[in-house]
Order: C-alpha cells, then structure tokens, then sequence
C-alpha cells in the first residue's frame, strides 16, 4: 500500500460481517475461562488482553496503523505527547545515564526533561541544532543513553540535520530518537534518515481536529540492543519484574523496546489514551494526507503574502526558498514540511498585540496544527511576564508571532492578515 492508502486502511482489516469502522472496545477488562489461559498473558507467553491500563484492541489497531506510516516494527499510543517523549527516554535511560538533545525542541520537553528527568536523576545536554560535528561529538559521555530532536522543531521551525545527528549517535552505540510530530510521516519520515525510534504528538495534525491529546511511538527494529548489553540492561538481561523474560531474546529486535515500554512503563505508569480518544485520532488519520498537503500549501501561499508586506519585519518558514533551513528540509521533507510560519511585525511587541487583536477569523489559542488556523503572541501570553531582553535571551523575540495555518481557503486567510495588518 502506498501511504495515502496505508492512512485509510492499515492497522485493521475487518473479517466477514465485522465493523467497518475499527470497533471501540470501551472495557477496562477481559474474560477468559481458565486462571492457566490468563496465566500465560501474564507471562507474556501468550497474547491477548486482560487490562486496558496496559493494552487496548482500538489503541493497538490505530497505533499499528501509526506504525505502517513510519515503516516500524512495533507502535503504542500514549495518552499525550509528553508521556510519549518521556517512555522513549526513560525506556532506555534510568538514574545516573545521561542523554544529548537538541536545544530547538518544544518547550513542554524541554521542562520534561531539563527539570522532571532530572530530578529523576537522569542529566540532559541540549546542543545548538547547528553544532559541528566536532561540537556534538563532545557532547558524549560514557553514560549517554540516547540522541534526540525533532525533525521540525516547534516554535523554532529549525529542520533537523538527521545525517549529523544519527551518525553521532551511531558513532557511540546509542539510537537517535525523533519526535515527528510537525511534518508528520506524511512530509517525512526518519527512519529513512537513520532515526531508530519516532514520538508523536498525536494531538496536533495527526489528530488534526482539536478533538483528543495524545501520543504515539514507533519503533524501527533497527538498532541492535543486543551489542551494546553493558549500554542497555533493560533489553539484554532478565527482567525480573516480568518473570526473567529477556526482552530481546523473547520478541526480538523488531519487538523488544515496545514490549518492555508497554510491559514495565505502561504497567507501572499507565498513560494509557481511552479508546474513545484512539478512535477519533483514527478518524484524523484517514484524512492525514489530504490535511497536510492543504495546510502545507496554505502556510507557504501565507508566508509569501507577509514576505512581501511592507508592515513585516521577517518570515520564517521551512518550505520558503530563503529561509535558513529550506535546504534541509528539501533533502529530508521534499514534499512538504509544516503549516506553521513565524513572522514579526515592524513595531515590536505593541504592533504584534495590535495584529493580533485586528484578526476575524484566526483564533487566539495555545494550539498548533488543527484544521482552524490559530494565532499565538508569545510575548503576550504564554511569556508575558517576561521584559524584552528577557524574551531575546530565551530566543523568543517580543515581536514573535505563531501563526498555525489552518485548511481553509487560503484567500480568506490572506484577507484576515491583510485586514490585520491595516490595522497596525
Ligand atoms: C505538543 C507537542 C508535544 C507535547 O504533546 P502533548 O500531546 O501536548 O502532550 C511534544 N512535541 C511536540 C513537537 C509538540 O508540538
């Protein structure tokens, strides 16, 4: 199946006289005949159900269709991004290891894991996304666990140097862990680029509606745990909270890392997504394909209409020729990359707050990435508290604004800009 196809069909096949539609099992539990038969689940001999805080039909469905998406072995759905990005890492890193990110990456993960991972004892290094190889090689410790970044970072929009990235990870025995969640399998796929395991927040295009938070994440079964059992005990030795099973010697390279997450993470932490929630994201997945190619070609017709205004002091969007990252996001994201443009309005931080308040259509929300375009001024919101020259120093400038174009027609769009614009 080619991906437009895979977007409708994979993950679930109906058999005679089945649902269409993949069925929500909205049941916490399951029945089974014999304590023997249960037995062997818990086991991990046998598959099957029995608890929904570990493993649901509708969330293992969707996740698999996730999972052809980005051409992985195995998927899970999580019950946000957060708790997505934060398995990934915990999964393979516990207290005293240690784990290179880059420093573009979205302000929820970087608190995640610059304060909370932290004070779990896990230390992070955060790297300009533009380093040298020379510089991101000196960021390695003996302890380092892992490599991460997004392949489109949000609010940044810096496009990731995969190459660079993976062979430093590589280098040093340890997988390269990409949240995809802007371009989204549709625009890029990185295990085509050497990333080993991709995080999803499912709350943004993929889902694409604003209806449910959630998350996902993929495996590609491509890193070898097994040669590096010093680096990654929790796949190569017994686990003893789960009857001695080895996760790479029972289920393999293709299956160990989702198991273990889903068997001792899901188990013990339970960021599971409600059925209900896995069966509107599969409803957002049908469409994803004709979704992105709309908000890409809106936020590229957008970006060039505030290029050329006079009352805009910069734009900066992946897919526009000039912008610093538009050659790698044409080596990694051919197609397409984001709806997502960033722009500053001449006049700072009152003119940003005068646009914004002149918009009819766009809506002010703390939202990206649904089909209604929303508009945020991080200066005054979610940073407001924050003085000029504190906001420059955090890389967020006082005249910033987000804007998240949506799939309407892009005329009605460019018209409530302009409209704004007149305004300031
Ligand atoms: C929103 C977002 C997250 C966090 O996801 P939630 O679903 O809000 O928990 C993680 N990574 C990226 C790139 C995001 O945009």
């Amino acid at each position: 199946m080619k991906l437009d196809t895979k977007c409708v069909h994979a993950g679930y096949t109906p058999g005679n006289g089945e649902p269409r539609n993949i069925p929500i099992v909205q049941s916490t539990t399951f029945r089974y005949e014999s304590g023997e038969a249960m037995g062997a689940l818990f086991d991990l001999e046998a598959e099957g159900y029995f608890y929904t805080r570990l493993q649901n039909p509708t969330n293992d469905r969707v996740a698999a269709k996730i999972c052809a998406l980005e051409g992985g072995t195995a998927a899970m759905l999580t019950s946000s991004g957060q708790a997505a990005n934060f398995y990934a890492i915990f999964n393979i890193a516990s207290c005293g290891d240690h784990v290179i990110a880059s420093f573009d990456i979205y302000g929820g993960t970087f608190n995640l894991f610059a304060v909370t991972m932290k004070r779990m004892g896990i230390d992070f290094t955060f790297v300009d996304p533009d380093c040298s190889a020379q510089e991101l090689e000196a960021a390695f410790r003996p302890n380092t666990k892992a490599v991460f970044g997004e392949s489109i970072a949000n609010p940044a929009l810096t496009v990731l140097d995969f190459e660079k990235f993976a062979a430093a990870a590589h280098g040093h025995g340890v997988p390269l862990i990409v949240d995809n969640t802007f371009p989204t399998p549709v625009n890029c796929r990185p295990f085509e680029h050497g990333a080993d395991i991709v995080t999803h927040s499912t709350t943004k295009y993929m889902d694409g509606h604003a209806n449910a938070v959630g998350g996902a994440i993929v495996d590609s079964g491509k890193f070898d745990w097994t040669k590096y059992p010093d680096k990654f005990p929790g796949l190569c030795t017994p686990d003893e909270s789960y009857h001695g099973v080895t996760y790479t010697q029972r289920f393999g390279l293709g299956g160990a890392y989702i198991t273990k997450a889903t068997a001792q993470l899901m188990r013990d932490l339970g960021s599971i997504p409600s059925p209900q929630n896995a069966y509107y994201l599969n409803i957002g997945l049908e469409t994803l394909s004709l979704r992105m190619a709309r908000h890409c070609a809106n936020a590229l017709a957008v970006a060039r209409y505030l290029k050329g205004h006079p009352k805009v002091a910069w734009v900066r969007h992946p897919g526009l020729e000039e912008d610093p990252y538009h050659a790698l996001a044409e080596k990694y994201m051919p197609s397409g990359t984001c709806g997502v443009v960033s722009f500053g309005v001449k006049g700072g931080r009152a003119a940003a707050q005068t646009f914004m308040a002149g918009l009819e259509l766009a809506s002010i929300a703390t939202h990206v990435a649904d089909a209604k375009t929303c508009v945020l001024h991080p200066a005054s919101t979610t940073h407001r508290q924050m003085s000029d020259a504190q906001l420059e120093a955090a890389g967020v400038k006082p005249d910033l604004i987000r804007l998240s174009v949506g799939i309407e027609d892009p005329e009605d769009l460019i018209a409530d800009v302009e409209r704004a614009l007149g305004k300031v």
